[in-house]
């Protein structure tokens, strides 16, 4: 289907995209990668009178990997994280869940800041991003503030961030110990059945730390503390993995859908967190 007809605005630097979103409220849109925004407009489920795209502006480019903390750009593509050396070797999950995203061509174009903006529970950077207890910074009309990845989804397309807000980029720590990112998915290319990002910190024999976020059993990522709680100070025993996914079990709430059942796509869960800790174990 074609879009609905749009003005196209090419701002150049945040300030001017900004002041763009604030003249234009909920009539305008940010449009980095399109990946997402586009198939919305062609199937008429978004409705964009102004179409304010990113591309332009040299401030939401780039990776910075600075002692212990990763700065990433809104506009950094997925081909952008996979592909740099100095993340991979500060913060390996991001790479190990990039390759996990759609395809290569998606992947050249589709962007950080798009991915964790949308609000989409089928994106796999919210759920990374509140395992690695991220920040987002967002520039608005009066500045800029900051939000926890972990406080940002409110509903599915609901965020924290107001429409006349930019998604700047993604700061967090890098992350120490053992991680991994295990997705299922029905075939290359699609989103996920269920998938878990794990951090594991060890010390001694036993887990002195750990942290879990589960993707696309819910309408919002779901960040699982007591799941994590469940690990820290055990040997990561058959027991401590059965008393994590049984938490995590309660902190998910799956739908039925054309990924499966709803206890289906519960088994999946559990089957994906029990591999990403023991992967993540073992690389600790
Ligand atoms: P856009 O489509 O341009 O924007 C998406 C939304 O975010 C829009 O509402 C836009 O206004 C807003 N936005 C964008 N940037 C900003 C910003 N800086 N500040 C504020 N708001 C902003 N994703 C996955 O995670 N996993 C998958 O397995 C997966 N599979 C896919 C398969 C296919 C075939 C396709 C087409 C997409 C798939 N995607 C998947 C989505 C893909 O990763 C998208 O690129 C991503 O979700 C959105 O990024 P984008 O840059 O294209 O954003």
């Amino acid at each position: 289907m074609i879009p609905g007809s749009f003005d196209y605005h090419r701002p150049d630097s945040v300030d001017a995209a900004v002041a763009l979103l604030a003249k234009y409220g909920d009539e305008a849109r940010a449009i980095a990668g399109g990946h997402s925004l586009i198939p919305m407009m062609k199937l008429r489920m978004a409705e964009v009178a102004h179409l304010v795209d990113l591309q332009g502006i040299g401030d939401l480019k780039g990776i910075k990997v600075d002692g212990g903390t990763i700065t990433i750009g809104a506009m950094v593509t997925q081909h952008e994280l996979i592909a740099d050396e100095a993340l991979a070797k500060s913060a390996p999950i991001i790479r190990e869940a990039a390759l996990q995203i759609a395809d290569p061509q998606v992947r050249y174009v589709g962007t950080v800041g798009g991915n964790v903006a949308n609000g989409d529970p089928g994106n796999d950077m919210p759920g990374l991003m509140q395992c690695l207890d991220a920040t987002y910074v967002l520039a608005g009309p009066d500045g800029t503030r900051e939000v926890a990845a972990r406080e940002f989804y409110e509903a599915a397309y609901f965020t924290a961030r107001s429409d006349d807000e930019l998604l700047v980029s993604v700061r967090f720590a890098a992350p120490q110990g053992g991680y991994a990112y295990e997705k299922q998915k029905r075939k290359i290319g699609d989103y996920a059945t269920a998938a878990a990002a794990v951090l594991i910190g060890k010390d001694g024999g036993k887990c002195s730390s750990a942290s879990i976020a589960m993707t696309n059993l819910s309408d919002t990522p779901v960040c699982c503390d007591a799941a994590a709680g469940a690990l820290v100070g055990s040997s990561l025993d058959g027991a401590a993995l059965d008393a994590a996914v049984a938490a995590m079990q309660e902190a998910i709430d799956p739908q039925e859908d054309n990924r499966g059942p709803v206890d289906f796509k519960r088994h999946v869960a559990g089957v994906m967190l029990r591999r990403a800790i023991e992967r993540a174990a073992s690389r600790a």
